[in-house]
């Protein structure tokens, strides 16, 4: 049972949808000087709502103390910028946006994708509450408020005169504490004819491929597009057209427009998306309990195969030291006693050690110095980009390990 009702319905919850255990804070890497101090670890334990079907986190910390100094910077993932640009190509030209239109980005981070924006001359404004990445931002040349978003906000900017032709969210709506209060301020801050552009990772995905890992903390829910068209209808938005995108092993873009907005009918991509959502049953809670069995075949299967290697005396290190790698390394108990170090290319990461399992982040080459016979691809969403770039391992005969849907190696 929850401590609270449902985010969005506010309905008890009952029904757990994966309790993954005790984790720290995902993104609180720890520091060489922190290493013996205590660390907050707190309960990781999903339900699904009964009553309409949103899979959330019981709420354990305030996101002011999630958010305040995150250490996540957008533009350090090639792929994360190129899909941003081609994004860029696509609305601008779909929705004929030029000097004269203006684009507010919520969470907007270190401006990876407004950048874009400002390039082709359309006025812009980020909106991002973590002040040491918005910094980065600003110095771009992006204008860039740092407070969290919301109803408040929205009505404020309102006032201003600073309603939006476009409003883009990408990889926000997960981390979004309030749901109502979210979809409320879009509503109020998007421009009569404007469109509304979320993009979230898809739980059909997350439930199809075992995604288990990209569920933390800061994530406080995980929509369908059934569940999301709910929510943003009870808020007077339309979810007129989807794309399935690849970021984050298979995400959502939602386009939305104002509730009767005859130029934007609703297309045929809906309906197929929910006919495909509700022959996976995601339309009933059934469709949901099957999932905590599939985690933990995931989690026996990769430890029999680091098991087994550690045990035929190889070594392993990991690559990337994101979010979800945390996760599955808390959930899975893999210490150092499997993972010599994980490297990761964000100097802001290097040096430091993962929250909980005191795993040393190194930069890249520290692979090169030790020829690990095992590369564990921690953020897998990337392992194409990965094994591309650190080809060179199976120079020495390294093996490249992938964790999800379930290990897998690749010779
Ligand atoms: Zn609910």
């Amino acid at each position: 049972m929850s401590r609270r009702g449902c985010l969005f319905c506010g309905a008890p919850l009952r029904v757990t949808f994966v309790d993954l255990g005790m984790s720290p804070l995902c993104e609180s890497y720890v520091s060489r000087d922190r290493l013996n101090s205590m660390e907050p670890f707190y309960p990781l334990h999903t339900f699904v709502c009964e009553r309409c079907l949103l899979v959330q986190l019981d709420e354990y910390i305030s996101p002011e103390e999630i958010f305040s100094d995150y250490a996540y910077f957008s533009s350090y993932s090639d792929s994360w910028v190129r899909h941003m640009k081609d994004y860029t190509d696509m609305i601008v030209g779909r929705l004929g946006l030029g000097p004269q239109s203006f684009v507010l980005e919520i969470a907007s981070n270190d401006g990876y994708l407004l950048q874009h924006f400002v390039a082709a001359g359309i006025p812009v404004l980020g909106i991002e509450p973590a002040a040491n990445i918005a910094k980065v931002a600003v110095a771009k040349g992006i204008p860039t408020l740092v407070e969290f978003f919301g109803e408040k906000l929205a009505l404020r900017l309102k006032a201003e005169g600073k309603q939006a032709d476009l409003i883009a969210g990408a990889n926000i709506l997960a981390q979004v504490p309030d749901v109502n209060d979210f979809v409320s301020g879009i509503k109020i801050l998007l421009k009569p004819g404007g469109v509304v552009t979320i993009e979230f990772p898809h739980l059909l995905n997350l439930i199809r491929e075992n995604q288990f890992d990209t569920i933390y903390h800061e994530h406080f829910s995980y929509f369908s597009f059934l569940t999301a068209e709910r929510i943003f209808a009870a808020h007077g938005i339309t979810l007129f057209d989807v794309e399935e995108v690849p970021t984050h092993g298979g995400s959502l873009r939602i386009f939305g427009a104002h509730a009767g907005d005859a130029a934007r009918p609703v297309g045929p991509r809906v309906m197929e998306l929910k006919t495909r959502e509700r022959a996976m049953g995601l339309d009933r809670l059934e469709g949901y309990t099957a999932f905590p069995e599939r985690v933990q075949a995931t989690k026996r299967k990769l430890l029999e195969f680091l098991i087994r290697a550690k045990g035929e005396g190889r070594s392993i290190a990991g690559y990337g030291a994101p979010g979800k790698g945390n996760t599955l390394l808390n959930y899975c108990g893999i210490r150092t006693d499997f993972l010599d170090y994980t490297v990761d290319r964000n100097p802001y990461k290097q040096g430091k050690f993962l929250p909980g399992t005191h795993i040393p982040i190194f930069p890249p080459e520290r692979i090169d110095e030790t020829k690990p016979d095992y590369l564990l691809i921690l953020p897998w969403n990337f392992k194409d980009e990965i094994m591309g770039q650190m080809s060179r391992i199976r120079s020495w005969g390294g093996q490249f390990v992938v964790p999800i849907p379930e290990v897998k190696v690749y010779p």
